[in-house]
Parts: C-alpha cells; sequence; structure tokens
C-alpha cells in the first residue's frame, strides 16, 4: 500500500501534470469507486467544467481543490477568482494508480475512472485490487464529516502538532505494540508497514515493546526516526516495494534503500546479525534483535 512518502510522490506528480486541467468528460468504468456522492450522476456533473486549482495531500488521502468553471469564464489567468467547487477526494488503497496521458491509449481492463479535458488529455485512474475511492465533496459541506477516515485522522508527522507531549500523553495508558501505535492512522497520519518498521529500526526501539513502557527519550527518538525516514523517502520519490506507481508509472526507481523491511535473513547493517520476520494478524514485522530494545 502506498504510504506517505508515496502518495507524497504521487501528489507532486499530479500537480505538475494537471496545471490548468479543466474536467470536461468523466467517464466511471466502475461504479464502486466513486464512494460519494451516492449518485454518480451527481459525481459526473459535479467534476463537469471544474478546473483542477490544486493538490492537497492529508495522511494518505490526495485532496483536489476545485474551481467551478462556466463558457463565458474559461480565462486561466484569472482562475483564483473562480468560484470554489468544493474537493474530489482520492484514497488510493492497496494498489491505485494514475497516469496522464496526452495521446489516446485505449484503457486496461483494471481502468476505474476517466477524466478529459477539452484537449483530450486524458487522467486515468487505475486499480487492479479496487480497494481506492474517490469523493466529490461540494462546497459548503465538510469533507471531514463526509468521509470518516479523513475526520478521525491524526497529526501529520511533519506538523508541530506531532510533538514530544501529544506522544507522551497518548502512549501513556496504550498497552498495544509501539508497532500498531505507528499504524493507527487517527494517532499518526500517514504511516504504514514499511515506515513503521524503518523508523523503529533507526530508533533502535523494539516493534513488540508495550507503547507505554516507552520512555521519553526513546519516544523523541523514535519522533526523529519517522521524519527523518518518511524525508529521505520523500526525496528519493517512495520505495519500490510499495504497490504503487507515480504518474510516469514508474515504480520508485530512485527508490528508498530499506534497513529491514524485506531484508529478512540478510544482515543488519549496523550489527550483522540477521534480520528476523515476524507475521503479526496478517502483517509482517521486520527488526534485528540485537539493534531493537
Ligand atoms: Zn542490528
Amino acid at each position: 500500500m502506498p504510504e506517505l512518502p508515496e502518495v507524497e510522490t504521487v501528489r507532486r506528480g499530479l500537480e505538475q501534470k494537471l496545471k490548468n486541467f479543466i474536467i470536461k468528460k468523466v467517464e466511471i468504468c466502475r461504479d464502486s469507486t466513486v464512494a460519494y456522492p451516492i449518485d454518480k450522476k451527481d459525481f459526473i456533473e459535479g467534476l463537469h467544467n471544474s478546473l483542477v486549482y490544486k493538490w492537497n495531500r492529508r495522511g494518505k488521502y490526495l485532496i483536489a481543490e476545485l474551481r467551478k468553471t462556466d463558457k463565458n469564464n474559461i480565462n486561466i489567468e484569472n482562475k483564483i477568482s473562480f468560484v470554489n467547487n468544493g474537493v474530489l477526494v482520492v484514497h488510493l488503497r492497496m494498489t491505485g494508480y494514475f497516469t496522464f496521458n496526452n495521446i489516446h491509449t485505449n484503457p486496461c481492463k483494471h481502468t476505474r475512472i476517466r477524466l478529459f479535458d477539452n484537449n483530450n488529455n486524458e487522467l486515468r485512474y487505475i486499480d487492479v485490487r479496487s480497494f481506492g475511492q474517490m469523493w466529490w465533496v461540494r462546497d459548503g459541506l465538510l469533507p471531514n464529516k463526509i468521509i470518516k477516515g479523513l475526520g478521525s485522522l491524526g497529526p501529520e508527522p511533519f506538523s508541530k502538532n506531532f510533538n514530544i507531549s501529544y506522544l507522551t500523553k497518548i502512549i501513556s495508558n496504550k498497552t498495544r505494540t509501539i508497532k500498531s501505535i505507528l499504524l493507527d492512522q487517527t494517532i499518526v497520519a500517514g504511516i504504514g508497514n514499511i515506515y513503521a518498521d524503518e523508523s523503529l529500526y533507526s530508533a533502535g526501539i523494539s516493534p513488540f515493546r508495550e507503547a507505554r513502557t516507552i520512555k521519553k527519550y526513546e519516544l523523541n527518538k523514535l519522533r526523529i526516526a519517522i521524519i527523518e525516514v518518511l524525508k529521505k523517502s520523500i526525496g528519493a520519490g517512495g520505495t519500490t516495494f510499495s504497490d504503487f506507481r507515480d504518474l510516469e508509472g514508474e515504480n520508485g526507481n530512485f527508490g528508498l534503500q530499506t534497513n529491514v523491511y524485506r531484508r529478512t535473513g540478510k544482515q543488519c547493517r549496523k550489527c550483522k546479525n540477521l534480520i528476523e520476520r515476524k507475521k503479526i494478524s496478517g502483517r509482517s514485522t521486520h527488526w534485528c534483535r540485537k539493534c531493537q530494545k
């Protein structure tokens, strides 16, 4: 599943490719991809004549700000003055990705949504496992109310709300493992299996530690490790391990080298001990027994 760095990589690609993209045609190839509005016609009509103004990210959600345009008002230079037309929210889940096509190609069978502009440029959403979702939330409604997962997200790792006093407070009574705390999107947004394992290794903390036993100095190390690991991966364009593609169809070509994730049986880069793997409720955890206590 794409995690924060991969979703951020996709966001940057969308921002770059979709300058001045005005949606003129919407094709829904699979109904269930549209989570909201319930009536698919509302989704199509809502997006029609919308300028995709800006792409934001919150956790693993992509959020496009839309501006309504009409025939008499297509002066791109003045786009800031267009009327707000709500947001298009996308969650890629396991296998969702976008391609931007400026020459016509036939869609593959996993194509779920197609957005076209007047010049027949196409933003195509493809999703093999089909868990990905899209929402169009009209201006005046609150996306956080309509999209439950979005409304319940914890702080962004790069925000000042993700600080040591917040973390100390949140783990103080938690008997769950620190790994499960990091995966909990209501505690911190955007971290999944890869970056949880990598951050814990970097901070020297065992993923199986009961969260409330973690000392303040360790927690601070972990907070810094999370930020560093995520930033490094964003700089590298995401990792090849995550089932994701950027807008060029690349899967983390310049991907981040991991220290523990999918390195089971290989030597730890710090102590030469072998990296181990343990499966807990369907999720693999990778760690070094010597370096992580
Ligand atoms: Zn080690």
